[in-house]
């Protein structure tokens, strides 16, 4: 064989685990069937900015070993999510604090905060909708003009027709913080993240433009190991069924002016406006550039040839990631991670983990 392990996917989980494989002085081949590397942590040079290619991205974490791990990679600034909502005219700071219940309110003393919204909460011990459930934990005003909107458009469909589990918890902070993330580091790597990943693929053999599935056989036949990262229900042909993704229509323009909207990422709370949020990406790394760049994020269901974005993890999708993953269990040269092959939303710093922790296992065991 060629190749110790061939490696489905240059986003980090594939990256991750190539570098280690590598300094280990395994033989790795990586493929991705998109034109770059890095996965949906892409980033791309425009007018001198680095451009989120595949939406915001934010690292945080409390994991200290993964903080340490990546800064290997990269400098980290000192970036702290803090977005805005506007409602119609209104604007609010999130997550909701303090700066919220100011502005819908005028109240600045917390334990005045706290009372008004005890008395709009919903008093309901078994929510049946997410309508239901936001009502109950945060009452009528916040969530009318701060949920509502603004998950309707998410998911398509009325509060009232989506589960109440989507929402397990809305943190509400009666102090003046606007920090988005409780984890200890958080930043933006200077220069964007496709440096990260190229420097953890650094000595492996990177092919672009060439899907597995293509030449599946030709592929199989080159290496002992095979690291899948990409969709398990393609990876069995869909025989159980496909399993849904939620999506999102980027929509990007260059402006002629320094600065847009003073903030990297603002939310568009309310029906009307047909986009979710707008992201001016040079404020991730507190951009100077005479231009700005823009992108406009659109919610919608994934359809073929659509990048599948969020796992919709219902009873129905669920039950049928159970029988592909009972599947996947049985292979035994072939290592499924990373987000799409785990049919599972993760933050960057747990596929980081999870792949340093499965890397780590397999090397052991080599
Ligand atoms: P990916 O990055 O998706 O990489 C998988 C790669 O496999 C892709 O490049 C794909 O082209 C390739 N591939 C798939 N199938 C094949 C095939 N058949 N042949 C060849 N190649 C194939 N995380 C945070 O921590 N902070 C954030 O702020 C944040 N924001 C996000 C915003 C959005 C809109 C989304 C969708 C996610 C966000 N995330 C964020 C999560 C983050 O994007 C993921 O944790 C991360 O990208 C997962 O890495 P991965 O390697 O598992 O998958």
């Amino acid at each position: 064989m060629k190749y110790d392990y061939l490696i489905v996917g240059a986003g980090p989980y594939g990256a991750v685990f190539a570098h280690e494989a590598m300094k280990c002085n395994k033989r790795c081949l990586v493929i991705d069937k998109r034109d770059h590397i890095g996965g949906n942590i892409y980033t791309e040079q425009v007018e001198g900015i680095n451009v989120h290619k595949y939406g915001a991205h934010i690292f945080h974490t409390n994991d200290r070993e993964v903080w340490d791990y990546v800064n290997q990679f990269a400098t980290f600034n000192r970036y702290t999510n803090s977005p805005i909502a506007k409602f119609k005219d209104e604007v609010y700071n999130l997550p909701f604090n303090m700066n919220t219940f100011y502005q819908l309110w005028g109240v600045s003393d917390p334990a005045e905060a706290e009372k008004k919204i005890e008395s709009q909460r919903l008093q309901c011990e078994q929510p049946q909708n997410l309508e239901e459930q936001a009502l109950s934990l945060v009452g009528r005003d916040i969530y009318e003009k701060l949920i509502k909107g603004y998950t309707e458009k998410q998911w398509g469909r009325s509060c009232k027709d989506l589960p109440a589990f989507i929402i397990k918890r809305l943190p509400v902070r009666f102090t003046w913080d606007n920090n988005y993330f409780n984890d200890q580091y958080q930043g933006i790597p200077v220069g964007g993240y496709t440096l990260i990943i190229e420097k953890l693929l650094e000595g492996s053999e990177v092919r672009l433009n060439t899907d597995y599935f293509a030449q599946r056989e030709y592929f199989d036949s080159l290496a002992n190991k095979i690291v899948y990262t990409g969709m398990l229900d393609e990876f069995y042909d869909y025989r159980f069924g496909p399993l849904e993704y939620r999506t999102l229509r980027f929509d990007s323009e260059v402006l002629d002016k320094p600065n847009f909207q003073g903030n990297a990422v603002v939310n568009y709370t309310d029906k009307e406006t047909p986009f979710t949020r707008i992201i001016e990406h040079k404020h991730f790394e507190f951009g100077t550039q005479p231009k700005t760049v823009i992108t406009r994020e659109y919610s919608k269901e994934h359809e073929n040839g659509d990048e599948p974005y969020y796992p919709v993890n219902d009873q129905k999708n669920n039950a049928r990631y159970l029988n592909y993953k009972e599947l996947a269990e049985r292979e035994e040269n072939v290592i499924f991670g990373g987000r799409l092959a785990e049919y599972k939303y993760y933050d960057m710093w747990q596929i980081f983990r999870n792949s340093l922790d499965r890397v780590r296992k397999e090397l052991q065991q080599a």
